[in-house]
């Protein structure tokens, strides 16, 4: 097993004992980075899940037995943000499939994760419904979708 994964598991769930409310902005940005990096190492094993948000309602959330992560479209958009924000645009290659696109933008609708690339001098948009990625990997502007 990975020796980074149970450290970061340890500290985000150290972290996590502190009051929402009470955490700063900079607290929250810590947890946010252990969170990503537990993200990118977990060989994660998501389920599908109801909470209750009061009596009649519950909602639907995805998360993983063994990081507990809640992975959803926003963790997945901010996890994205997070790692591309410090690259050059020039730099933002999406491999997906046995090919690779330039990147041009990325965004989110309607659940999904969209990337306006260039091929073959053509620009394209790709979708990715969140539900369906089972790995998304960052790491110096280049993003792997398996
Ligand atoms: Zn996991």
């Amino acid at each position: 097993m990975n020796v980074e994964l149970p450290i970061l598991l340890d500290v985000a769930n150290t972290l996590k004992q502190y009051d929402i409310n009470q955490q700063s902005t900079s607290y929250k940005k810590i947890l946010n980075t252990i969170d990503h990096r537990i993200f990118e190492l977990c060989d994660h094993h998501i389920i599908e899940d109801c909470i209750d948000t009061d009596v009649d309602n519950c909602c639907n959330i995805r998360y993983c037995t063994e990081c507990l992560l809640t992975i959803d479209i926003q963790f997945v958009f901010s996890y994205l943000h997070h790692s591309l924000k410090s690259v050059d645009t020039t730099h933002w290659t999406l491999y997906y499939n046995n090919d690779s696109y330039s990147i041009q933008r990325y965004w989110v609708q309607n659940n999904k994760i969209c990337f306006s690339i260039i091929l073959k001098n053509k620009h394209d948009i790709l979708y990715f419904d969140v539900n369906n990625i089972t790995r998304i990997q960052c790491d110096s502007g280049n993003v792997i979708i398996l």
